[in-house]
């Protein structure tokens, strides 16, 4: 409960290494355009793909998520915010053509190697005419953010 959102958490850095084991190359805690003080974990700038690892206090897992006992409506309140703050950034980062990918951090880094890497290899390889610019361009171009289960 004392821990405060950090970068650099394990699970983070378990994702990380196995995306960069795939040959794939981002940018880690990137802050994301016309959004101040939001970063993205991981982010492809020329593919437009943002990733995030979700921690399950922070963020409220729906499997691991816990209302602390104390302080109750303060912490449903602060942790509602942080959840609303999330929608919020994928629907910014949506409307700029960008593709957000959200994990929680019990996810298995492999599971989501997999799915990052689909999506980021489905969005091309960038250049001048970087396909993941042209709206409507695969499944997880619109929407809410695919969040994998
Ligand atoms: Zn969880």
């Amino acid at each position: 409960m004392s821990r405060q959102p950090r970068r650099d958490t394990a699970p983070e850095v378990a994702l990380r290494r196995e995306l960069h084991r795939r040959g794939l190359r981002f940018r880690v805690d990137w802050p994301l355009p016309g959004l101040p003080r939001r970063r993205a974990d991981v982010a492809f700038t020329r593919r437009h793909v943002a990733v995030f690892v979700d921690g399950c206090f922070w963020h409220a897992c729906p499997e691991h998520g816990t209302a602390p006992a104390s302080n109750a409506d303060w912490w449903a309140a602060k942790l509602d915010k942080n959840v609303r703050r999330d929608r919020d950034t994928d629907r910014h980062l949506q409307l700029l053509g960008w593709t957000v990918l959200r994990f929680w951090e019990h996810q298995d880094a492999d599971s989501a190697a997999d799915a990052v890497e689909a999506v980021v290899r489905r969005a091309g390889g960038g250049g001048p005419t970087c396909p993941a610019t042209t709206p409507d361009k695969g499944p997880f171009r619109t929407g809410p953010a695919v969040r994998l289960p």
